[in-house]
């Protein structure tokens, strides 16, 4: 037993945290110094990383070399050649917040347990709800990601379009509920519907236009078919952007469609409900303010670490209408001023940490300006790079982004290529750049053609990045040709 305490009290050291606290931060700063020229994807295969995490527990570590070893063979987030899924560098001040979160522990459920977030919690929500140009009424909180967030919206979609009865209570009977979207959103929506039991009939996938935004005027008779088949239509879920290719609908038209046809509006602003703080771009927001519910992933465009979700609702009430009960909701439906504070009645989450302190200490350190800031860089980033590529012969744009997503793909103007061979050099040459050189960028389908797919996500990518990406690209194409022996026109 005396071995046992002593030995959780060396766990428990303030002396032993004390160095190796100091080391780790060192090590992290000369992380993000070396960073700049960094490989962005150190490629591993993933047995040999199974094979060497397995034996450095076999052999016992110190946090030292554990934390070397996980900075070093970790993807590189902050590098520049660093353009691929939409997840940004979070600001390193947000890592101090999560490092105090981890000794801290708290937990926003209730208001003891998580105070000093749960009261941060409120003032990001109200902050970023002016800043977002939201009415005065809009309340909410965060949560762990724009898939539970959109879950979470659409469960009050759910409770305030119902037509009779509660299906909290009493499931979704015979009724055959659906909702309206752009079959290019994320698949969060559908599994939403699918987790609420709506079936498949649940999703009304609306075809999209050749900017992959949702074409509006197939809505209001796909509504009416709907109706017509027996189903009963709950919501519209716009996309501001889509995941693929960074696409807005147009939120203004939909809400105006909402608000005739009386469904719930909802968007799914995880990406790019923040490119409303960039004033060149704001106009693609237009209606926004209009939704009943909107949510927006701060670890995407807002410098945070994952996952940092704001959920907010135009009437700030209808929070509380989630995972209530509706006879509870009319007869003893309590907003007080105490219940606002004890969040866990209105998220999906019990115990939840703290994660508005990132927010907050960037809004209290730095000002509401870096988050503006920090939207108009990658999205000049992304336009600049549109640009080089609209003028390079051997590359073909897939639409003009609207923010910091762009699809392309390498198509030689001097060779005749089938519409297979093009997906097949595209995949391939995607796959030596991110295995050979320092730049990682993805993939994606478009039309059910293979595009390459970038999201400049961190704000210190430079031309000189993707210009030699591009380079690396053609010459991985080029020797592709060659071996294929594909003639030149
Ligand atoms: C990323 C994304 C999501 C999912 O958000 P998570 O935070 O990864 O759960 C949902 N919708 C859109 C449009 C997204 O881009």
């Amino acid at each position: 037993m005396k071995d046992a305490a002593a030995s959780l009290a060396n766990v428990y050291a303030p002396e032993t945290f004390r160095v190796a606290g100091h080391q780790l931060i060192d090590q992290i700063a000369d992380y993000l110094a070396s960073v700049p020229t960094a490989v962005a994807n150190p490629v591993q295969d993933p047995a040999d990383l199974l094979a060497a995490y397995r034996e450095v527990l076999a052999n016992g570590t110190s946090p030292e070399m554990l934390f070397s070893k996980y900075l070093a063979e970790s993807l590189h987030v902050h590098a520049p050649a660093y353009m691929g899924h939409q997840v940004n560098p979070p600001a390193p001040l947000t890592a101090l917040c999560d490092l105090t979160n981890g000794i801290i522990n708290g937990s926003t459920a209730i208001y003891e347990m998580g105070r000093t977030g749960a009261v941060m919690e409120r003032i990001v929500i109200e902050q970023f709800a002016e800043l977002l140009g939201l009415a005065p009424t809009t309340g909410g909180f965060m949560t762990n990601g724009g898939t539970l967030g959109n879950l979470t919206a659409l469960l009050a979609a759910r409770a305030a379009k119902w037509p009779a009865g509660d299906p909290w209570q009493a499931g979704n009977g015979d009724l055959r509920p659906c909702l309206f979207v752009n079959e290019q959103a994320h698949y969060c929506i559908d599994r939403a519907v699918k987790i609420m039991g709506w079936g498949t009939a649940g999703v009304v996938n609306i075809p999209s236009d050749d900017q992959f935004r949702i074409r509006t005027e197939l809505l209001e008779p796909a509504i009416a078919e709907a109706r017509a088949r027996g189903l009963t239509p709950i919501a519209i879920v716009g996309s501001a952007g889509t995941t693929s290719t960074g696409s807005f609908d147009d939120l203004a038209t939909l809400a105006a469609i909402a608000e005739r046809q009386q469904l719930w509006f909802h968007v799914d602003g995880a990406h790019g409900a923040p490119v409303y703080l960039d004033p060149e771009r704001r106009h693609l927001l237009a209606g926004m303010e209009r939704a009943d519910s909107l949510i927006m992933d701060f670890h995407k465009m807002q410098m945070t670490p994952g996952l940092t979700t704001g959920v907010f609702f135009r009437k700030g009430t209808d929070a509380y209408r989630t995972f209530h009960q509706r006879a509870d909701y009319l007869l003893s439906f309590d907003t007080s001023e105490e219940d606002q504070y004890n969040i866990g009645r209105r998220t999906f989450e019990c115990t939840k940490n703290m994660m508005s302190f990132r927010v907050y200490s960037l809004l209290a350190c730095y000002g509401a300006e870096v988050f503006r800031e920090y939207v108009v860089r990658v999205n000049a980033i992304g336009r600049q790079f549109a640009r080089d590529i609209r003028l390079h012969p051997d590359f073909e744009l897939a639409l003009e982004p609207d923010c910091n997503i762009v699809c392309f793909r390498y198509r030689p103007a001097q060779s005749a290529l089938s519409a297979t061979e093009l997906d097949d050099i595209n995949a391939m040459i995607r796959a030596q750049l991110v295995t050979e050189t320092s730049y990682y960028i993805v993939q994606t389908r478009l039309h059910q053609r293979v595009y390459l797919r970038c999201t400049f996500t961190n704000p210190f990518t430079e031309g000189e990045h993707t210009q030699e990406m591009l380079k690396h690209l053609t010459s991985m194409g080029k020797a592709l040709l060659e071996f294929r022996k594909i003639p030149l026109l």
